[in-house]
């Protein structure tokens, strides 16, 4: 793959950077309404979401994870390239043994996410309950974390974020994106190994 900062200074891509950061915009309003419905206020614990290892699979949040690490101080992005490292090298440990596999996401950083405003869509919508129709109109269900559960239990509030719209409309962006640009390759990337492999081909 070719330099991503020369991709993302095209217009073009721009433009699709505009309309990922109104989707974004669009699934914090739900994920905020339907949190605050139940009582629900992330305030970190030990069961940290950062450190599910999370798979991203289309270029156009590829580029926007990317662009938020651009962002970063020269040294904060090389503490997060190291830490990316660790992870792969964690990663590499846990397939030659048993361990159960957890990790923390490079860009967490004292807790914070170092990319808050171009984290992708699995950091934005995960800890509440929710549902997706699947192509073949079968609908999954899945539910909260374990401080959303807690809370949800006692609140006895019936609301779901249904993830499909904001799915559709990522999916449509994703084609239109690839076709515009070209880009044809498959994608399935965890954060730590987009920072390595960009800085392996930069
Ligand atoms: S991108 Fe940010 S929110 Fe998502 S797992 Fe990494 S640190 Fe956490």
């Amino acid at each position: 793959m070719t330099n991503l900062k020369a991709i993302l200074a095209d217009p073009v891509i721009r433009s699709f950077i505009s309309r990922i950061e109104d989707l974004y915009g669009r699934m914090d309003q739900v994920y905020t309404d339907i949190s605050q419905a139940h009582g629900f206020h992330c305030q970190g614990c030990e069961d940290n979401c950062c450190k599910t290892w999370f798979f991203h699979h289309t270029f156009l949040e590829y580029l926007c994870i990317m662009e938020g690490c651009y962002l970063l101080e020269a040294k904060d992005y090389e503490d997060a390239l190291q830490r990316a490292r660790d992870v792969i090298i964690h990663v590499n440990t846990y397939h030659k043994t048993s361990e159960a596999f957890r990790t923390m996401c490079p860009l967490n950083d004292q807790g914070k996410c170092m990319i808050y405003q171009h984290r992708p869509t699995i950091c934005r919508l995960h800890g509440i309950h929710y549902q997706f129709s699947m192509p073949n109109g079968a609908i999954h269900q899945g539910i909260g974390c374990q401080a959303f559960e807690d809370i949800a239990k006692a609140n006895n509030v019936e609301s779901v974020l249904d993830r499909t719209p904001f799915y559709q409309e990522m999916a449509g962006l994703e084609k239109e994106l690839r076709q515009r640009s070209g880009f044809n390759q498959p994608i399935k990337m965890t954060v730590a190994e987009m920072l390595d492999k960009q800085n392996k081909e930069t």
